[in-house]
């Protein structure tokens, strides 16, 4: 799935830019910073698919990437950035909601967690609007790297806790390192699992 080409399709700053559907879309979603440019990166294996040196929170777009000609992937605009103003917030709740309502091919949402920090309270309520619109999501606990075992064991246990009351969750979590390609094959096989489905 991921050994041929990937390539950017288009951005949409809102919801009546949205390139039609035509397969099946993955799309990656979290906080800003989280490491979702770096993970999607060494998923894709190209290192300026989606740029890392982004002004966090400036990005309010949705970007479209062709994997393989056989899926897309939606990189969602990262959320939770401090400085960022009430009115763009609206538009980034906006732009999801709408997204989310109207897609039909979307396969799954994969949520990313910072490893470090855990579900945090607009990370719920990214889950919440999840759960609501009943839209498949599954956990991606980023920069493993920089924990250790026994404190990626307790993330692991909290995450897992919070996500057996959350209807649209998919109870494996994923633990990844970009930065040591740890889990980076699971996510993989996990997109290639779910389009086969
Ligand atoms: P984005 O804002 O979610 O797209 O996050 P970026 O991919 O731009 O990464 C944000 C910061 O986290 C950067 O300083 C990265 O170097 C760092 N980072 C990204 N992935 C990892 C990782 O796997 N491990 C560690 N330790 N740091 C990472």
């Amino acid at each position: 799935l991921f050994a041929g080409a990937a390539d950017f399709l288009s951005s949409a700053p809102s919801v009546e830019t949205l390139p039609p559907m035509r397969g099946h879309e993955i799309a990656f979603a979290g906080r800003s910073n989280v490491g979702k440019s770096s993970l999607v990166n060494a998923l894709t294996g190209r290192n300026t698919l989606a740029r890392t040196s982004h002004t966090p929170g400036r990005t309010q777009l949705l970007n479209f990437f062709d994997i393989g000609g056989k899926v897309t992937l939606v990189d969602m605009p990262g959320y939770g950035y401090a400085a960022v103003g009430k009115a763009k917030v609206e538009a980034w709740t906006r732009l999801i909601h709408d997204y989310l309502r109207g897609r039909a091919n979307l396969a799954r949402v994969y949520v990313l967690i910072d490893a470090r920090h855990g579900i945090k309270a607009n990370d719920a309520e990214v889950l919440d609007g999840l759960d609501t619109a009943a839209v498949s999501y599954q956990i991606v606990l980023t920069k493993a790297d920089a924990l250790k075992k026994s404190e990626i064991e307790a993330r692991l246990a909290a995450t897992r806790a919070s996500l057996a009351r959350r209807p649209a969750a998919f109870p494996e979590i994923i633990l990844t390192s970009s930065r040591t390609e740890e889990g980076i094959a699971d996510l993989r096989a996990s997109i290639a699992r779910l389009l086969s489905e």
